[in-house]
């Protein structure tokens, strides 16, 4: 019986045979109670946001009971990790419950993060801490709202367990579901390890259940590639667009379908600053903001070694060269939509990478640049824009192009306005939003959790009773750092 009544979970992964996973037992979180439970994802898969409270429920959202009669999963995979190929990762905390079907016929694959050891866990522990859990469950949840692709979180739950990180910290177990967990890292291990057929069955897998109008082409499998390489080009422009970092972007981190996958120590930025790095890890910035796009491509490099059992190498080449020009492309339509520019013109780019430079130059604060250039108007002195910069004129010469720019355009100003507040969100997940919601939880208060869920679930909105959540970061945001810990 489904511990959800109106749900009925299969296990699509047993399709693939058994080298691609190791069966898990449970390993209890002592007395598991419900930290946060997400009721829109709830709507989606059609259960009552209630249901999770129920005690059947939260025994399999800790892990305490699988699914009966089906086996709960982890699955294999490698990944090159900070450029340096790690032979075996594989969900060492993670394991797949099974999957569902909504009520449009979407299949969703769920996922426990942080329910213990698995043959994969290497020196790890298999547990996440509440720290980590609730960030990951507040950006996936974030990012959807944003309209980025995304796994998904529906629920945390939360124990007085210990687990040890730099200090104690308490275990939790993070509920997600995504269309898929498959990455790159999963089709990288068994080309390395010279396990070709068992590459040509899991690229059949994804295009059965994820690209099936690839298995119409010419060539599936170059279609395929096709595909993650125009999905991946699609993902990085939306994080640069938004000012998103990841923090890892290894090879087991990207997913197979384009969506922002494994959130550890990610980060919007603030102030901006093209060389960010928002994982106090990285000590070379081989993440860094800038340099995100051109790791896609890197990545893809990987995957492509990968398919080369299928797929021709000049073949793989073609469609990897194609990847600078498609992220490009998006990349500017993003931008311009930011701007409220509709009438395409030739230096365009040119006006964006000048407005970039000068926010790089004052680390101005992204987000709240963007929102208020919707009230941009070349008649007045634009006092809350200029005052985002310390130096003035910087912004005036940037102001003097756009509004010659803005002259171009045929929308009128009002429509402008509307169409920007609908791109430039108000709310993002600032660091310093998801320490205070992680403190007040630390000390059993899970209220701060659930508004800013729902603050951030609408991005584009003004919400006066969430005008708090809007501000630039205090000066004590300065002192958190993040880290692959979590
Ligand atoms: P990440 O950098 O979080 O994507 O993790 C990289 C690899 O380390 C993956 O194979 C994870 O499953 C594994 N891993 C991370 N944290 C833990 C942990 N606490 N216990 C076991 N495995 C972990
Ligand atoms: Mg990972």
């Amino acid at each position: 019986m489904s511990p959800f009544s109106s749900l009925t979970f299969g296990q699509r992964l047993l399709e693939l045979p058994p080298v691609f996973y190791r069966h898990i037992q449970p390993q209890p979180l002592s007395e598991p109670y419900l930290v946060a439970g997400n009721a829109r994802l709830c709507e989606t898969l059609g259960i009552p946001s209630s249901a999770l409270a129920q005690p059947a429920a939260l025994a399999l959202l800790s892990g305490k009971q699988f699914v009966p009669g089906l086996p709960a999963l982890a699955a294999l995979y490698a990944g090159h990790q900070f450029g340096v190929y790690v032979p075996q990762l594989g969900d060492g905390r993670a394991l797949s419950l099974g999957d569902t079907v909504d009520g449009e016929g979407r299949r969703w694959e769920w996922q426990l993060k942080g329910a213990g050891l698995t043959p994969f866990s290497r020196m790890g522990d298999g547990r996440a801490v509440l720290r980590s859990t609730i960030r990951e469950y507040l950006c996936s949840e974030a990012m959807h709202a944003l309209g980025i692709p995304t796994t998904r979180a529906l629920a945390m739950t939360g124990s007085a367990d210990p687990v040890y990180r730099e200090r104690p910290e308490t275990a939790a177990v993070l509920t997600r579901l995504a269309e898929s967990f498959i990455r790159f890292g999963s089709f990288e291990v068994f080309y390395h390890r010279g396990q070709h057929d068992e590459i040509r069955l899991l690229a059949d897998f994804v295009i059965r259940h994820h690209f099936p109008h690839c298995a119409q082409a010419e060539q599936p499998y170059a279609a395929l590639f096709a595909e993650i390489v125009a999905r991946t080009a699609q993902l990085l422009a939306h994080w640069q667009a938004v000012g998103f970092c990841h923090g890892v972007m290894n090879t087991d981190n990207m997913s197979i379908l384009g969506l922002t996958l494994d959130y550890g120590p990610f980060g919007f930025m603030d102030g901006f600053n093209a060389a960010h790095v928002c994982n106090h890890s990285d000590h070379a910035g081989r993440y860094a903001y800038n340099q995100q796009p051109q790791v896609g491509l890197w990545n893809l490099h990987c995957l492509a070694s990968a398919f080369l059992p299928l797929v021709s190498e000049e073949g793989l080449l073609e469609m990897l060269s194609s990847y600078r020009e498609q992220y490009s492309q998006y990349w500017l339509i993003l931008m311009r939509n930011k701007l409220g520019l509709v009438v395409e013109q030739e230096g365009d780019e040119a006006l964006i990478e000048a407005l970039l430079l000068a926010l790089h130059a004052h680390h101005t604060d992204y987000t709240l640049f963007f929102r208020r250039l919707a009230d941009f108007d070349s008649t007045t002195d634009n006092r809350a824009l200029r005052d985002l910069f310390v130096d003035r004129s910087l912004f005036d010469d940037w102001a003097a192009s756009y509004a010659v720019r803005l002259q171009r355009e045929t929308r009128p100003a009002a429509a402008r306005k509307l169409a920007m507040l609908a791109v430039n969100p108000k709310y993002i997940l600032r660091n310093y939003l998801a320490e205070q919601a992680i403190q007040a939880a630390q000390q059993g208060d899970f209220s701060q959790i659930a508004s800013l869920h729902d603050c951030l679930s609408h991005p584009f909105d003004e919400q006066p009773q969430y005008q708090a959540y809007a501000a630039e970061p205090p000066a004590w945001a300065q002192e958190i750092s993040v880290s692959c810990s979590s």
